[in-house]
């Protein structure tokens, strides 16, 4: 995510700080400054922060069980709004979805036992002030937990309880049917979040927003899946693009960059395997280090994420999704390369298809 800060890595996550929670914590600090002075703003930071180290290992709870499954996480960003764990692919099987996506939630519930457990006994009334320093800190902190949870288990996504919902839809009617459906509960119940948030409180309508724009997302993702089923990578790819030799200096790559309309340029051998991917603006970078002379085999290149060309468009969807400027190289079996699948390739089949959803592709040649 842009406008983000690696703040520490654990067991091959990155844990980032988006610059919106550093806005948040300022913001925090001052209303409490303004309210009650320095002392009570520094104990709501304090708050604050081991809320967020709450949900922090929340998010963790959803890395190690998705790690279970084979699935790795590169990294989770907190914003504002809670933490955001960008898994690289969400398993497949419902059964899989369902234990990643209830691993957070169950995570603050044994936060929260132990807290109660400590103080001795629920506060009920901590939950209903958690902004009210006369109530001791880990009372709050406890009663935070179980809000964690019931606001993660709200059916919608991209609250956890929108996974687990459409899960259990999956599991009776198929992926991307329950993802439809489980976006429109989604959406249903952003209206209302909305609409209770316009009796005077803005963070509801916040929410709502947000919640109504994640379940868009996911609705589109499930489209997509379902109109590219059946397809194959060869069906999508990009058979007409420039690959740089990989003895090409920065100076010719700035050449192919300008004579081409390509993004991402596959660099390759001289038998015509790829050895990585060049974006442009490495190309642009490494022209403004006055790197002109130097071969593109010596930049930092993106690793050659390889694909075969009868692999399913599916499974490949779901490879392009976790990175922004990301391009599949399609290699025939002898590893040379014959095709790339961009998100551009994505988009056009996606138009193809919307304009006629019964449209089939006549295979493309692969010598
Ligand atoms: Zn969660």
């Amino acid at each position: 995510m842009r406008w983000s800060v690696t703040i520490g890595r654990f067991g091959g996550t990155a844990v980032k700080v988006h610059a919106t929670f550093l806005l948040f914590l300022a913001w925090i600090w001052f209303s409490a400054l303004f309210q009650e002075g320095a002392a009570a703003a520094w104990r709501s930071i304090l708050f604050v922060f081991l809320l967020f180290v709450c949900v922090t290992l929340h998010e963790f709870g959803h890395i190690v069980a998705a790690r279970r499954y084979g699935v790795h996480t590169p990294e989770v960003t907190l914003l504002p709004i809670g933490g955001v764990a960008s898994l690289e692919r969400i398993p497949e099987k419902p059964s899989q979805e369902l234990a990643v996506a209830i691993a957070g939630p169950m995570v603050n519930v044994v936060i929260a036992i132990v807290l109660f457990a400590i103080i001795g006994r629920i506060d009920p009334d901590a939950a209903a002030r958690l902004d009210d320093p006369h109530i001791s800190l880990i009372a709050r902190l406890a009663a935070a937990n179980l809000a964690l949870v019931i606001f993660n288990l709200i059916p919608a996504f991209p609250m956890d309880g929108g996974r687990v919902l459409r899960a259990l839809l999956a599991m009776r009617f198929g992926a991307a049917r329950a993802t439809q459906i489980a976006a429109s509960i989604g959406q249903a119940f952003a209206f209302a979040l909305g609409f209770l948030g316009l009796f005077g409180n803005p963070l509801l309508i916040f929410i709502a927003i947000f919640v109504y724009v994640a379940a868009a997302g996911e609705a589109q993702m499930a489209g997509l899946k379902d109109a590219v089923r059946g397809l194959a990578v060869q069906d999508a790819m990009e058979t007409r693009f420039t690959a740089i030799p990989a003895g090409a200096r920065v100076a010719d790559a700035v050449q192919i960059l300008l004579a081409t309309g390509q993004d991402e340029f596959p660099v390759v051998d001289g038998a015509g395997r790829p050895l990585g991917v060049l974006v442009r603006d490495d190309i642009i970078a490494a022209l403004g280090r006055n790197d002109n002379e130097m071969a593109v085999s010596d930049l930092a290149l993106k690793p050659a994420v390889t694909v075969n060309p009868t692999a399913g468009l599916e499974a490949a969807v779901d490879r392009l999704a976790p990175s922004r400027d990301a391009a599949l190289c399609v290699v025939d079996p002898s590893g040379r390369l014959v095709g790339l699948f961009t998100r551009q390739s994505l988009t056009e089949i996606m138009m193809i298809k919307s304009a006629q959803p019964g449209w089939r592709p006549r295979r493309p040649i692969v010598s």
